[in-house]
């Protein structure tokens, strides 16, 4: 079982000179990217990987990451808490992480506010060793060469060197890209004031207590002007990826007909396994399903989403996870008044899918539909989506040939 991560803890403390005026009065990671703040581009990307918790670590011009923080929720309509962490000074990236100590979870993934590497966060759970004396695992990125870059040596998954020197014309190399997990216990390693890559990260390597994870996947930094220019057309076109639409009653878990109870809810064959691999594949995982069983009065809407919570957590045990979720409680013959509709939401009619192209950057063209009724098909049909009828079985087996990779 890999470990339960719940909180993202963010750096948007720096000044972000390199940028000039435009950061004059902005703090880095607000400034706009494709029309929103990049922070809000970042945090969605993270909270769609099943993070809950947020902790923005800020200083310069810290009002306005505290309004930014406020609205956030409501505006990425999860279920998210958005908290901020003052540094008193200018501490570092080191002393910014240590004034927080007391809102630290005790495993947190930690980003830079400024750029963006496209990796499953899972995967870097995965790499973190069991052994508590290892503090963290560094998501690491390939390049072909070192250019202006430390580069980061590992050995049996240990890193050995952090930000070396590279000899000109070494080859590939490994370099950090700011994506990290880590124990609290990595507190232990910083102080008031202090740089978290140059005191701590240095330090801790040196003593073989960082794991790594080479990963490939989109990579971008708006700290620089031509990188900032770029990001607006580049960071849309990386989160425009493919989705797999997941009915559940019958596809997730078996159907028992109207299963609104955790002991009546029982996982398909390898429907675990087939939401990893979408999420692997770089696909997005949405459940449209139809629940008349609220509508009925067999079960309630917090019955569901105990449920919709068990799902969540059997996932997140093998690191997969559903990025987003549309159910619908209505029906015509309802037994509670306030759920007595006829409800585009409710397939065959397509208003789940439709909403969730809405709220996402979908490439409904290579997007497809999983369900096993011709009410699923029917509805993705309605929102142009490819439909697939699963009768039963291995669904892993059956989603395998129906993905492609499609991270860039
Ligand atoms: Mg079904």
């Amino acid at each position: 079982m890999i470990p339960r991560v719940n909180q993202a803890v963010i750096l948007c403390g720096g000044l972000g000179s390199r940028l000039g005026s435009l950061t004059a009065s902005t703090p880095k990671p607000l400034l706009p990217v494709d029309g929103r703040p990049f922070l809000e581009i970042l945090i969605e990307e993270i909270a769609r990987q099943g993070i809950r918790r947020i902790l923005l670590l800020a200083a310069f011009a810290s009002d306005q990451v505290r309004d930014f923080a406020a609205a956030l929720p409501a505006k990425l309509g999860f279920d998210m808490t958005v908290e901020l962490a003052i540094e008193p000074d200018r501490a570092g990236t080191g002393g910014a992480i240590w004034h927080a100590r007391e809102q630290l979870d005790d495993l947190f993934y930690l980003f830079n506010g400024d750029s963006w590497f496209d990796v499953p966060l899972a995967e870097l759970a995965r790499a973190l060793p069991a052994d508590p004396a290892v503090v963290g695992a560094l998501a690491l990125r390939r390049l072909p060469e070192a250019g202006r870059y430390g580069v980061v040596t590992l050995s049996g998954g240990r890193i050995d060197q952090f930000a070396a020197k590279a000899e000109a014309g070494s080859g590939p190399v490994l370099v950090n890209a700011g994506v990290y997990l880590f124990r609290r216990t990595l507190v232990d390693a910083l102080s008031p004031l202090c740089s978290l890559e140059q005191d701590g990260l240095a330090v801790l390597a040196a003593q073989g207590r960082l794991a790594g994870l080479p990963a490939d996947g989109y990579f971008l930094d708006i700290g620089i002007p031509d990188d900032y220019a770029r990001a607006q057309t580049e960071i849309p076109a990386h989160r425009r990826r493919p989705a797999l639409f997941l009915d559940r009653d019958g596809v997730i878990n078996l159907d028992h007909g109207h299963v609104g109870s955790i002991d009546r809810f029982e996982w398909v064959a390898g429907a675990r396994e087939a939401i990893l691999r979408a999420n692997r594949l770089g696909y997005y995982v949405f459940v449209v399903t139809n629940q008349a069983g609220i509508a009925k009065g067999y079960y309630t809407e917090a019955d569901y989403r105990a449920v919709k919570a068990h799902v969540r957590a059997g996932l997140a045990e093998i690191g997969a996870h559903i990025d987003d979720e549309r159910f619908c409680p209505f029906h015509v013959d309802a037994a509670i008044e306030a759920y007595r509709r006829d409800s585009d939401w409710r397939k065959p009619a397509p208003g789940m899918l439709l909403d969730l192209l809405r709220r996402w950057p979908v490439d409904a063209g290579h997007s497809l539909l999983v369900g096993d009724r011709d009410s699923d098909l029917a509805a993705a049909a309605a929102a142009g989506i490819a439909g697939h009828l699963f009768g039963g079985g291995n669904l892993d087996d059956f989603v395998k040939p129906l993905l492609t990779e499609t991270r860039a």
